[in-house]
């Protein structure tokens, strides 16, 4: 069935800014007392090592996570008389995703990545609520294993289900607050109508929810074509939308002089959200161009920012 296993890419460019995003997200809607719902339908393993077998084959945290600890390379000044420019202070949502990782790492480093699951569990009070939906069946197992060390009780619950035809059953929950995390690998060609169907059931249902749908910018027609769905859905429903993109490196494969040739990996990726806190633009606004220097691997790395509604 799936060969996609997230421990390979734990930490990754994608996982920054997927993190980054939901980290703000979350936090400003946990400003307010009332309880919040979280639904994670791609959920994971829940908890990485960057020094396991899995992480360590790949090296995908060594341009991702990795790279945002080291410090900042200072450019070169241009000229001798022009003074080095200083390095500009992290943005807060980049701040922020840094202390979460340290708060995993007391040692310092990353060797521990939080994924999804257990980032939004260190954030969330007593009162809220997090269903996670996982259907690899190792991924399942470990995730239960993972969330059973929490020993948090009623508070998280884990569902070996497909988290497309299942998660929409929590909308809306009791407390009508709600942040939807639709995170899938992709890995089928499905997925992508998959995304737009479960989130134009998500919002029938429930349509004040917060909905987060991260997807790979790769060379294929339906990865171009959701976010324009995204925001062809939320502008007919009359809901805000925001989405962000960053770019780490060209997508062209490379042609070795043996004639061999090697497809460059995830390029890019982006982040479409449905009714986003009014504060991510202007926090996204600081910490994409950061994002995309710090991360970025050759000179096609940038970013975007667009939002509506
Ligand atoms: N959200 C996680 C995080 O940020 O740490 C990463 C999730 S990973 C990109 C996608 C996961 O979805 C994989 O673990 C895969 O096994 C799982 N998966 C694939 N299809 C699924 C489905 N229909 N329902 C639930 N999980 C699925």
């Amino acid at each position: 069935m799936f060969s996609y296993r997230h421990a390979f890419h734990a930490g990754n460019h994608a996982d920054v800014l997927k993190h980054t995003v939901l980290i703000a997200t979350l936090e400003h809607l946990l400003e307010k007392d009332a309880a919040l719902t979280v639904v994670d339908t791609h959920a994971g393993a829940g908890l990485y090592r960057l020094d396991g077998d899995y992480a360590g084959t790949s090296g995908e945290a060594a341009q991702g996570v990795l790279r945002l600890l080291e410090p900042p390379v200072a450019a070169a000044p241009a000229k001798k008389a022009a003074a080095p420019e200083a390095e500009a202070p992290l943005a807060d949502a980049i701040a922020r995703y840094l202390a979460v990782i340290a708060d995993f790492n007391p040692k310092g480093g990353a060797k521990v990545y939080p994924g999804s699951p257990f980032i939004v569990q260190h954030l969330l009070r007593e009162h809220d609520r997090l269903k996670l939906f996982e259907l690899h069946p190792t991924d399942s197992r470990t995730l239960d294993a993972n969330i059973a060390q929490l020993e948090a009780g009623r508070q998280i619950a884990v569902f070996s289900e497909d988290g497309f035809g299942s998660a929409t059953k929590f909308l809306p929950p009791p407390s009508r607050r709600a942040l939807v995390l639709c995170d899938p690998s992709y890995e089928l060609k499905t997925d992508y109508g998959r995304v737009l169907d479960f989130v134009g059931e998500a919002l029938k249902r429930f349509a004040t929810g917060t909905y987060a749908v991260w997807y790979p910018i790769i060379p294929r027609p339906e990865a171009h074509d959701l976010p324009r769905r995204l925001k062809t859905m939320a502008t007919k429903a009359g809901k805000s939308w925001l989405h962000a993109t960053l770019t780490v490196k060209s997508s062209k494969i490379v042609t070795a002089p043996t004639g061999e040739t090697r497809r460059p990996g995830l390029p890019a990726s982006g982040m479409f959200l449905i009714n986003p806190p009014y504060t991510l633009k202007a926090q996204m606004a600081a910490a994409l161009p950061q994002l995309a220097k710090r991360l970025g691997q050759d000179r096609n790395a940038t970013f975007s920012l667009d939002a509506g509604g």
